[in-house]
């Protein structure tokens, strides 16, 4: 059900083993780890598109701190997800949500980013899923119809090509950082609730909505890794240990 990613084909793509091909002959090599590399020269607008290797590593060192286990079991709860699911998270990160859902519910998974360096360790850590790198914003490079879930944890959102991924009935579920998101570096931020829901009114009506929060005391490295995650390396030599708020506004959608 993948899609060829060159300009105009969108023919299906055949898995061969080491490699991924489609009828004109365009061909995708398979990493050692088992994903595939499908960005094309204009999905690209740096050489290292997407998160870096700095950022990704610090992410999975706060999910391995366990940080981010209070959210994901709300995730959890409310994808109400099982092995007849097949799910899409479209910009995946370092898998951390997708990977646990899949090994918690036995769901068909699959995981899509735009950065190598998080497709890299998603593969690494969650072999039962497939990874694919891809830049979402333009296509999600599968056929119609092919999912019944589709997740976006604070990722970029393509609500034409979600609804067109989705079966009839599916569900959307989106993750937004809600304001008092990493309160502690950021100050209170917007809420996005409104706006995000305008931005799938099109094609989804909203089915449900909760709010995830938790609270982690974090030592200096903790704290680093934070920042580093968000891109804010400079600030990092500014802070020791800190409590730091983890928050997230869910919104569970379902296709029009
Ligand atoms: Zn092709």
């Amino acid at each position: 059900m993948l899609l060829c990613t060159v300009r105009d084909c969108r023919q299906p793509l055949l898995r061969e083993a080491r490699r991924l091909v489609c009828a004109a002959g365009h061909s995708f090599d398979l990493a050692r780890s088992g994903y595939a590399n499908l960005l094309q020269p204009q999905d690209r607008r740096s050489k290292q598109p997407g998160d870096t290797v700095a950022a990704v590593a610090g992410r999975r060192r706060l999910h391995d701190r366990g940080v981010s286990d209070p959210l994901f079991r709300v995730i959890l709860d409310l994808a109400a997800a099982d092995p007849t699911d097949s799910v899409l998270d479209a910009g995946c990160g370092d898998g951390y949500y997708l990977g646990n859902l899949a090994q918690q519910t036995g769901c068909n998974a699959h995981g899509v980013d735009i950065s190598i360096p998080a497709i890299d360790a998603a593969s690494r850590r969650y072999p039962n899923v497939e990874w694919i790198v891809a830049n979402a914003d333009r296509f999600v490079p599968y056929e119609d119809r092919a999912f019944s879930l589709v997740m976006s944890i604070t990722a970029r959102m393509n609500s034409p090509e979600f609804r067109r991924v989705l079966r009839e009935n599916g569900r959307l579920l989106v993750a937004i950082p809600a304001p008092d998101d990493l309160i502690e570096f950021r100050g209170t931020g917007r809420d996005r609730v409104t706006r995000t829901v305008e931005t799938f009114a099109a094609e989804f009506d909203l089915a449900a909505q909760r709010r995830a929060t938790t609270t982690a005391d974090l030592d200096a490295a903790g704290v680093d890794d934070v920042l580093h995650s968000i891109y804010r390396p400079m600030q990092a030599a500014k802070h020791d240990a800190a409590r730091v708020t983890f928050s997230l506004d869910l919104l569970l959608f379902r296709a029009r």
